[in-house]
C-alpha cells in the first residue's frame, strides 16, 4: 500500500516540501507526486514528531496532532471539569449553582449562555471550566471519538440516598479513563442526609475518601443553598495543582469539540474546547470532516471576543458544515490544505460507513495489540450470578506476567447495556457475556459501532480465549 508525499503532507497538515526534505535526509529522493510505501511513511511521520496508526494492513490513517511542547514553552492551564452521578442527585443542580459563582457572571445580571461548556472566574483570579453535559455517557461517547478532555470528574452523590447504580457506572467509566475523582456529597440540607454513610459506601468502590485515611478529595455540599461550593472549588483546584496541568498558549490552537449545531442566521456554531494553542478570529482550521475559518468567536456569557486560549470553551462561527461531538478541532495554514484534509476524511467516512463491520473485532483487537502500542488487555464482563463474574475475573487476572495484563475496566450481574458498549468502544476492550446477552439497544449500539460481544458458558473457554489473546500480545523473544 502507497501513498503520495503530497497526501502524506496534507494528511499531517505538513508542507509538501518539508516532507521531501525529511525523506532527502532518509536517503530517499522522491517527488511531490511520488507515491512510497507504508513504512517509509511512517518513519517520514515520526520524523515529524505524529502518530501513525495503520487501521488495517491497507490503509493508513494519520494524526494531525503536532508535537508535544518543550516543558519551558507551557504555563498552568485551568482543569476541565465534568460532573457525574446519578440520575436526581443534583447534577444540574450543582452545574447551575456553581456557574452563579462567577465573579463575571455576578455583574452580568445573570445572562446565561449554553454553549456545552463554561468557564468560572474565582475571586482568587483562578479559573475552572466545566463541562455542562454531565454524565458518563457523553464523557465516554466523546472519548470513543478520541477525545480526552476531561482533567477530573466530579462525583455527585445525594446524601440521603448513597451510591446508586449510575454513580457505580460513572466511577467505572472515570477509573477507565483514568481520570481523578472528586466526590461531592450533595443535599446536606436535607434532614435524612447522612454524609458519613456516603463515605462508607465509596470504600466498596476503592474510593477512599480523606475523613477515612485515604487521598480521594471528598467536599459536602448543598446545591441548593449553595453551600461550600467554594470548598468544592477549592478542592478542584487543588487536584488541578496536583495533575500539573500546563498547556504552551502561543501557537496554533488544538482543541476538541464540545457540541456542534446548525442555527438559523448563524449557520454552523460549534463549541470548541482549546486545549492548546490560542484561537483567533480569522483561522483557518479543520474540525473532524468538516474545516472553517473562525468569522467570529464568542464566549460562554455571549460576548464576543478576539481570541480564546487553553481550557476556554468558544462558540465559533465560520464552519462549513456541522462536526460532531468528539471530533477533533485544529487550526492549519491555509484554506487549501484544511480544505484538503476534509475531503479526505469525508471520503474515508463514506468508505466506513459502506463497510458495514468496524474497528474492535477480536482479529483487529489482537494485530493492535501485536504490534506493541499496548500491552494491556482490557474486558467488561458481565455473568447471571456476582459468583461467576468474580471467579472469571479473579481467573483472568491471574493470567497477568511481566509483558501483559488483564485490565478489568467493568465486572457485573445482568445483559449488557449501551454503557458497557460505549465504555468498551472507548477504552478498545474486550465484551466478555458470560450465561447472559446484549439488551436490544446495546445490541444496535455494538452493531453500528463494531464493538464486538463473545458469549460463553463456560469459565475455561473464556479463560482459554483470552490467554490465546495475551499470547498475542507477548513481544516476541529477540
Ligand atoms: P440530576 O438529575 O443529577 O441533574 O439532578 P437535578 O439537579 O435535576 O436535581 C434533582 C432534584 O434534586 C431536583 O428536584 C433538585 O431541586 C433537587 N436538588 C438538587 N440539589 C439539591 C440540594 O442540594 N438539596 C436539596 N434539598 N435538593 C436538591
Amino acid at each position: 500500500e502507497t501513498i503520495t508525499v503530497q497526501e502524506l503532507a496534507n494528511r499531517m497538515a505538513e508542507r509538501g516540501t518539508d516532507v521531501i526534505k525529511a525523506l532527502m535526509r532518509m536517503g530517499v529522493m522522491a517527488t511531490i507526486n511520488q507515491p512510497i510505501d507504508a513504512d517509509t511513511a511512517e518513519l517520514v511521520v515520526s520524523e515529524f514528531g505524529h502518530n501513525m496508526r495503520r487501521v488495517a494492513e491497507s490503509d493508513v490513517e494519520f494524526s494531525i496532532r503536532r508535537e508535544a511542547d518543550a516543558p519551558e514553552a507551557t504555563q498552568p492551564r485551568p482543569p476541565v471539569v465534568t460532573i457525574m452521578g446519578h440520575v436526581d442527585h443534583g447534577k444540574t443542580s450543582l452545574l447551575d449553582a456553581l456557574r452563579k459563582t462567577d465573579v463575571a457572571a455576578r455583574e452580568a445580571g445573570g445572562i446565561t449562555q449554553h454553549i456545552g461548556a463554561y468557564q468560572v472566574n474565582l475571586p482568587s483570579g483562578q479559573k475552572i471550566t466545566f463541562l455542562d453535559t454531565p454524565g458518563h455517557e457523553a464523557f465516554t461517547s466523546m472519548r470513543a471519538r478520541g477525545a480526552n478532555v476531561t482533567d477530573l470528574v466530579v462525583l455527585v452523590v445525594a446524601a440521603d440516598d448513597g451510591i446508586m447504580a449510575q454513580t457505580v457506572e460513572a466511577i467505572t467509566h472515570a477509573k477507565a479513563a483514568k481520570v481523578p475523582i472528586i466526590v461531592a456529597v450533595n443535599k446536606i440540607d436535607k434532614p435524612g442526609a447522612n454524609p458519613q454513610r456516603v463515605h462508607q459506601e465509596l470504600l466498596q468502590h476503592e474510593l477512599v475518601v480523606e475523613d477515612l485515611g485515604g487521598d480521594v478529595l471528598c467536599v459536602n455540599v448543598s446545591a441548593k443553598e449553595g453551600t461550600n461550593l467554594d470548598k468544592l472549588e477549592e478542592a478542584i483546584l487543588l487536584q488541578a495543582e496536583i495533575l500539573d496541568l500546563k498547556a504552551n498558549a502561543d501557537r496554533q490552537a488544538e482543541g476538541a469539540i464540545v457540541e456542534a449545531k446548525v442555527e438559523r442566521g448563524r449557520g454552523s456554531v460549534a463549541t470548541v474546547l482549546i486545549q492548546r494553542g490560542t484561537l483567533k478570529v480569522g483561522d483557518v482550521f479543520v474540525a473532524g470532516a468538516e474545516w472553517g475559518r473562525v468569522r467570529a468567536l464568542l464566549d460562554d456569557k455571549g460576548n464576543q471576543i478576539e481570541e480564546a486560549g487553553p481550557s476556554a470553551p468558544v462558540e465559533v462561527l465560520g464552519l462549513n458544515g456541522t462536526p460532531q461531538a468528539g471530533d477533533e478541532f485544529i487550526v492549519v495554514d491555509n484554506e487549501n490544505q484544511a480544505r484538503d484534509i476534509a475531503e479526505y476524511r469525508q471520503a474515508k467516512l463514506r468508505q466506513q460507513t459502506a463497510a458495514t463491520s468496524g474497528r474492535g473485532t477480536l482479529e483487529q483487537m489482537f494485530t493492535q495489540l501485536a504490534e506493541g502500542a499496548k500491552k494491556e488487555l482490557s474486558v467488561i464482563i458481565k455473568s447471571d450470578v456476582q459468583g461467576s463474574t468474580e471467579a472469571i475475573r479473579a481467573s483472568l487476572e491471574k493470567l497477568e506476567n511481566d509483558e501483559v495484563a488483564v485490565r478489568v475496566l467493568q465486572a457485573g450481574v445482568g445483559a449488557f447495556n449501551e454503557s458497557d458498549v460505549t465504555l468498551a468502544k472507548a477504552s478498545n476492550a474486550l465484551m466478555i457475556g458470560f450465561n447472559v446477552r446484549a439488551n436490544p439497544q446495546a445490541r444496535d449500539l455494538a452493531r453500528r459501532d463494531g464493538v464486538e460481544m463473545r458469549y460463553y458458558s463456560i469459565i475455561y473457554n473464556v479463560v482459554d480465549d483470552v490467554k490465546a489473546l495475551l499470547s498475542g500480545m507477548l513481544s516476541p523473544v529477540v
